[in-house]
């Protein structure tokens, strides 16, 4: 990465800006999940010891550029301070008089969290104006934020007009791990592709497809490459206007080597929803009126298997099937399962797929679970992300 990082700044007595990815579930007024306040430690503990004075800064869901009260950072800064061991202090603004004063009273290696920047709507219009009202009482911007990456927003990007950036090692670590997988992968390499439509993974087919030597194609986009094969699939979930484009893409990869593996049995089932009368069958013999819930079948998992088993580098973006509701979760399961017993590089991108390899137990086992489900996504199909693009470079 040719931007500047943590490494390249004194910090010392510094007043630091830090847009973290703090946009966790709440759950009762409590954080419910807290892997992303997690993945931030690293940046923040180091800033502490630097003596720097701490201001860091998120979005936590959709209050739509207004003050909501339900999506109010305190519980963020009661589960920071357990996190840390230390005390977070707390501004009920991200701009302003308010935040100022908080600023004027930190000392080195105090710790302050911002008001929700979503509570504005200059955050998601990139608005200069909110930008320089951000960056006003700070000395430093570091983004720490790759699951907000992605996004052009004033707290990632237009910030950065108003002062001297860099990265924190969260998006080190992520941008190192994705890349090792997608710039630089050792062969062989199996890039597995599911999720529900093949239109939010064409890209991402189109980007992997060169780099992979197996591309393996699961849950709801299988469907619709298995349409563009002849067969009759029901009535599952597939997008007509793909078909043609699936046809193309199997072409394109047999002339380039590829071996594009999609399911040989199939989960079926009445109905899209748990309890549904559902069965294993061949994948020419899906029944009129059935889905496809699950590329769970005995035979498709022992090929993932096989293919997984031999390969030095695995990326997974996508469920194989619908894993949300247990009956239909043995595809995705199993591929998990493949990725946690690899001795190659595994890395898993995308929000559902995250939450797959957590349903497996499996997220300790795997070499890199990515913290930002649209911002991996972007990174898989090869897409800068303008939060570390807009960041200072590195002088040569
Ligand atoms: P990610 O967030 O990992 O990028 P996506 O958002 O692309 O993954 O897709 C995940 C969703 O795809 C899951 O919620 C899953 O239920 C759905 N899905 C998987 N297989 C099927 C299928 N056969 N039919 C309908 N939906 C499916
Ligand atoms: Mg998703």
């Amino acid at each position: 990465m040719n931007k500047k990082t943590l490494k390249d700044f004194d910090f010392k007595g510094k007043r630091v800006l830090v847009r973290v990815d703090f946009n966790v579930p709440l759950a009762e007024g409590k954080v419910g999940d807290n892997t992303r306040i997690e993945a931030a430690l690293p940046t923040i503990e180091y800033l502490i010891r630097e003596e720097a004075r701490v201001i860091l800064m998120s979005h936590l869901g959709r209050p739509g550029g207004e003050a909501v009260d339900e999506l109010r950072m305190d519980p963020v800064a009661e589960e920071l301070a357990n996190q840390l061991g230390k005390e977070v202090l707390k501004a009920d603004d991200c701009i302003g008089p308010e935040v100022a004063e908080a600023v004027s009273r930190l000392e080195n290696g105090d710790v302050l969290l911002l008001e929700n920047t979503r509570f504005y709507p200059g955050e998601k219009e990139n608005d200069p104006e909110f930008s320089r009202q951000l960056a006003e009482n700070a000395d430093i911007y570091i983004n720490d934020a790759f699951g907000a990456a992605h996004r052009a927003h004033a707290s990632t990007a237009g910030v950065t007009e108003y002062l001297p950036s860099g990265a924190g090692f969260l998006i080190q670590r992520e941008l190192n791990s994705l890349a090792r997988a997608i710039e630089n992968p050792e062969k062989p390499y199996a890039a597995i592709i599911g999720g529900a439509k093949v239109s939010d993974k064409m890209s991402v087919i189109k980007n992997i497809m060169p780099r992979c030597d197996y591309l393996i194609l699961g849950g709801g986009i299988a469907n619709t490459f298995l349409l563009a094969k002849g067969y009759q699939v029901g009535n599952s979930l597939v997008e007509e206007d793909m078909v043609d484009l699936a046809r193309e893409i199997m072409e394109e990869a047999e002339s380039q080597g590829k071996e594009v593996i999609l399911p040989v049995d199939v989960v079926v089932a009445e109905k899209l929803e748990a309890g549904s009368p559902h069965k294993i069958v061949k994948i020419d013999e899906v029944p009129e009126g059935w889905q496809i819930v699950d590329c769970g079948g005995p035979e498709t998992i022992k090929k993932y298997q096989e293919v997984l088993g031999e390969c030095r580098t695995i990326t997974w973006n996508g469920p194989v099937g619908v894993f949300e509701i247990d009956e239909f979760a043995q595809g995705t399961m199993a591929v998990a399962k493949a990725l946690a017993e690899s001795d190659g590089y595994t890395v898993v991108g995308g929000g559902e797929s995250a939450a797959a390899v957590k349903k497996a137990g499996v997220e300790n086992e795997v070499s890199h679970v990515s913290t930002g489900g649209g911002a991996s996504l972007q990174f898989f199909e090869g897409k800068p992300l303008p939060g570390i693009e807009a960041l200072d470079d590195l002088e040569e």
